[in-house]
């Protein structure tokens, strides 16, 4: 396996308070990596400063190879990143097959596009809603649907801030089992959670992040024995 994504003592400080500090995260192509953490341990600051929402106050990204520290968010993206934001942004009012062909259009060659269209509808479990209005649907397959419009982008890695976010059990069972799928066609997946059924569920390696560091790391059934880990967790909140 080699690295798809490096952060080299990464700082992000607002004011005077550190959210990030001096963090090293590697995560390597094909895997599913998650960053866990407790509120406030400065997971979804991370995110933002890989995807470039945020520039570091110091310290550097490689992304494929490339270092990425100074690009803006549609540069990255350009370069196979692609991001599932928190809260879903589809068009409510077009139908569900519509929307993913928005997304696709870029990226598939006309002759392919209803192939491809109906190839994700499948993989999201969403054929029966085709041509449901977006604003329709649930607020589960809202998510999906918006990770499938990260999906058309065909990228390389893609990122996901609490994809499970307001989501049943179900649903969040659901959601663990179509980033497995995906993965297992070869898309390195970074995902931030804090619903620890979930990280058991589809990670492989984990970072533990702590007020704003690097507090473990390792593969997800050495950080669940962890002591230390499990303290911050129920010190901090309920996971
Ligand atoms: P998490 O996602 O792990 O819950 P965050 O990254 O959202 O944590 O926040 C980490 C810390 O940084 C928190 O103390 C938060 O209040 C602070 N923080 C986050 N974003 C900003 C911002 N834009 N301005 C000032 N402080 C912020
Ligand atoms: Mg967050």
């Amino acid at each position: 396996m080699s690295e798809i994504l490096r952060t080299s003592a990464l700082c992000k400080r607002f004011g005077g308070h550190d959210a990030v500090t001096d963090v090293d995260l590697i995560v390597e192509r094909g895997e599913i990596h998650c960053l866990i953490g407790p509120n406030g341990a400065g997971k979804s600051t991370l995110f933002k400063l890989i995807v470039g929402t945020h520039i570091p106050t110091s310290g550097s990204i490689v992304f494929d190879g490339h270092d990425v520290t100074g690009q803006r968010p549609y540069e990255r993206v350009k370069s196979g990143m692609s991001i599932k934001m928190q809260t879903p942004s589809v068009f409510r009012e077009l139908p569900v097959w519509q929307n993913l062909q928005i997304a696709l259009q870029h990226h598939v060659p006309p002759a392919s596009l209803a192939q491809e269209q109906d190839r994700m509808l499948e993989l999201l479990d969403l054929s029966a809603q085709h041509a449901k209005p977006a604003g329709e649907l649930s607020h589960g397959q809202q998510q999906w649907l918006e990770i499938g419009m990260a999906l058309a982008l065909k990228p390389t890695l893609i990122l996901m801030d609490e994809p499970t976010a307001g989501m049943s059990p179900d649903e969040t069972f659901k959601t663990g089992e179509l980033i497995q799928r995906f993965n297992a066609q070869g898309l390195t997946v970074v995902v931030v959670e804090h619903d620890m059924a979930f990280i058991r569920q589809i990670a492989k390696q984990v970072t533990v992040l702590h007020y704003g560091k690097v507090f473990a790391r390792g593969p997800i059934d050495d950080i669940i024995q962890d002591p230390r880990v499990a303290e911050i967790y129920l010190g901090k909140t309920h996971a």
